[in-house]
Formats: C-alpha cells, sequence, structure tokens
C-alpha cells in the first residue's frame, strides 16, 4: 500500500554514489543538497527531497560528469 507523501515532498532520495571525482558541479549547482565532505567528494542530504529542490537536483544529476548522483 503506497504510503501517504508529505506535503511538498517527492519521495525522491538523492545519493552520490563511489564515481564521484569531488569536481563540486553539483554543489555549484543544487547547494540545497549537495555538500563537500571532508574527503573532499560529494554528499547528498538525507531523506526525501522536496519539491523546490528536487528539479535543481536533477539538473546537478545531469550535469555531473561521471554519473556519480543517483536519484530514485
Ligand atoms: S558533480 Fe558528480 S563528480 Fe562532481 S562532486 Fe558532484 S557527484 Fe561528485
Amino acid at each position: 500500500m503506497p504510503r501517504n507523501k508529505k506535503k511538498g515532498e517527492t519521495a525522491v532520495k538523492a545519493r552520490v554514489n563511489e564515481s564521484c571525482i569531488g569536481c563540486g558541479l553539483c554543489v555549484s549547482t543544487c547547494p540545497q543538497v549537495f555538500e563537500m565532505t571532508d574527503e573532499g567528494i560529494a554528499r547528498a542530504v538525507e531523506g526525501e527531497l522536496s519539491a523546490e529542490v528536487a528539479g535543481a537536483a536533477l539538473d546537478a544529476q545531469a550535469g555531473c560528469p561521471v554519473n556519480a548522483i543517483e536519484i530514485a
């Protein structure tokens, strides 16, 4: 049974996988979702993306040079 979504949530989450080379592009494109870690790679916020940031997160995914961003 599908769970109820909270208003403004999209039920999708972002994840940065091990292919990340730390170029920083996603952080520039969508700082609401992505940040650089002390290890010099990107990470995504925990939890479901809000509708406001989902579009920018998809733009960041499209711009990632190594396809390290998973949004599902
Ligand atoms: S754009 Fe891709 S490679 Fe660059 S920091 Fe973000 S996830 Fe890593």
